[in-house]
């Protein structure tokens, strides 16, 4: 639906749908509070808009169960694919160990690159933030970052995740996030990032956000380190109108701002990508009150709302919204997250209010068909690649040691011995330990040997792998990295302390 490129492939976005044909949309009604928040949605979403035909696909822990380690059979990836377009109850994931999440799964397999969250503040909900009128929506890249789930054990005692961010997939959320300014009227979008530390992956999300940017100039563009920006959300959540922000981050975030709201029994979310949306609420499966009647399916009906305005159904989206305010407005028979015990109503209680209520706004049709309103507030979206000039460096090379430093060093040395690499640091955890120690580090048995290509060995590339057979007769190594300049600067972190061992090192040279 987003992706001006192809959003011409899904007829749905492009065209509004005749009001009588009827709109396949698969429901996973989830685990743990899923089926009951699930059923109340499909109740709500049904009464507003009669034409959803509703697929019921199974998956979750009962597919698990049955041995379908991803959680979703096969059918029911058919009918996803069939009808592009799914409302999701939350699905628990095997936590520590186990299958990969189902959720993160959907959102790779169709590439639903962007998450949008509303953070709405409700009527007559009470707590620190009341009354505060806050309306922000965080947009939370999706499929990349450390949730590319590329992860593994380096040795038995230290674990690696990758963090992988594309100047692509930053470049579509920041065109995602900008779109969406426009299209709510809007006049500023923020982008949250830890580019001070992460100056490579973060940062190049933050350097895609600003070069984008500059295609939306009628919206300002702001960059907040994102403790702040988590800080400046609790303190002055209203300077927000949209976060764009990574992965990680926005995962973090969302939850944070659905607690400035009432709660995570409230926000919703839709994840988009070219040819398929999945709406879900942010919270996940709560087992601990699954089955007790007090799960709040507010979420989960308000991203049948974001669905139906996706499928061009805007009236009847903004009937369940209004619906929605009315209840909270009246406090009556409120879940019992937002009211508090005593006073609180069931979720079928609750569920029966919003009908009723629903029943009392007015259905008068007349701009029934936003379809493809986002994506007309988009501009093109050209592939951009860097164009550099790459430059061979060197190599990192991970290995496994109990020993000391020096000794260590000493291996790696006579190991480098051939001639195209000179060792040139030994860090642990990211900070420096040879040949200076430049901090109190406490080490670990996962040891990075940084080596530099000899400036006179221009077959230093190519003898990478009689360098790694060298290091693995002495001991076990586990991981590799290339080392490259771009544009004559380093493509690679520094070690912690190491440009300042280098400072020294060059000063020492002198001296001597
Ligand atoms: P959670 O399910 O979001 O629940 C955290 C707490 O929030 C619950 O214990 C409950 O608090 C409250 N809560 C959440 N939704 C609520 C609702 N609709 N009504 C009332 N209260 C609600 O987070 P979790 O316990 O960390 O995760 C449980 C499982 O869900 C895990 O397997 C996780 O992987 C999965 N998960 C799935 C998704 C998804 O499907 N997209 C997202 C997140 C997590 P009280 O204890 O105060 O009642």
């Amino acid at each position: 639906m987003l992706d001006p490129a192809l959003v011409n492939a899904n007829k749905t976005f492009a065209e509004p749908l005749p009001q009588s044909a009827s709109i396949p949309v698969v429901l996973i009604s989830g685990d743990g509070i899923g089926p009951e928040i699930s059923w109340a949605a499909r109740r709500v979403i049904s009464v507003a808009c009669p034409q959803i035909d509703w697929i019921d696909a199974p998956a979750g822990a009962a597919v698990m169960d049955k041995g379908v380690v991803t959680g979703l059979p096969p059918e029911t990836l058919e009918m996803i694919e069939e009808a592009g377009v799914v409302l999701k109850g939350p699905l628990a994931t095997p936590q520590g160990s186990g299958g990969k999440s189902a959720n993160v799964t959907l959102r790779k397999l169709y590439e639903l690159y962007g998450n949008i969250r509303p953070i709405r503040s409700l009527p007559g909900l009470k707590g620190p933030y009341a009354g505060r009128d806050i309306d922000f929506t965080i947009v939370r890249e999706n499929v990349e970052d450390l949730y590319a789930g590329i992860e593994h054990m380096q040795t038995p005692d230290v674990a690696q995740c990758l963090k992988l961010i594309s100047r692509k997939g930053s470049e579509k959320i920041a065109h995602l996030a900008f779109a969406l300014a426009r299209a709510e009227h809007k006049d500023s979008v923020h982008c949250a990032t830890k580019s001070n530390i992460m100056k490579l992956t973060e940062g190049l999300f933050q350097r895609s956000f600003e070069a984008v940017a500059e295609r939306y100039p009628d919206i300002d563009a702001h960059h907040m380190i994102v403790d702040n920006c988590a800080h400046q959300m609790v303190m002055r959540p209203e300077q927000f109108d949209v976060v764009a922000t990574t992965n990680m981050n926005g995962d973090i975030l969302s939850d944070l701002a659905a607690g400035l709201v009432g709660g995570l029994g409230l926000v919703p979310s839709a994840n988009v990508g070219a040819e398929m949306a999945m709406f879900e609420a942010v919270h996940g499966s709560a087992p601990d009150i699954a089955g007790t009647g007090k799960a709040n399916p507010t979420a989960l009906i308000l991203a049948g709302a974001m669905m139906l305005r996706h499928l061009g159904k805007a009236l009847a989206a903004a009937r369940i919204e209004a619906a929605v305010k009315a209840c909270y407005a009246m406090q009556e028979d409120l879940p019992v997250d937002v009211a508090g015990p005593g006073q609180a109503g069931s979720t079928q209680a609750f569920t029966d209010r919003l009908l009723d209520a629903l029943s009392d706004v007015p259905n008068t049709a007349e701009d029934d068909d936003l379809a493809g309103e986002l994506t007309s507030h988009m501009e093109a979206m050209p592939v951009r690649e860097a164009r550099v000039e790459r430059r061979f460096d060197g190599v990192d090379v991970f290995v496994e040691w109990s020993g000391s430093v020096e000794a260590l060093a000493h291996s790696m040395r006579n190991a480098a011995a051939l001639g195209a690499f000179r060792l040139s640091m030994i860090s642990n955890r990211g900070t420096i330990v040879w040949p200076k120690r430049t901090a109190h580090t406490d080490t670990v048995s996962h040891w990075r040997c940084r080596f530099r290509a000899v400036p006179m060995a221009s077959d230093a590339e190519q003898r990478i792998h009689d360098l790694l057979y060298a290091i693995g007769e002495r001991m076990r190594w586990m991981h590799v990295e290339k080392l490259e300049g771009h544009d004559g600067a380093p493509a690679y972190a520094l070690a912690q302390g190491e440009a300042s061992a280098a400072k020294t090192n060059r000063r020492e040279e002198r001296l001597q």
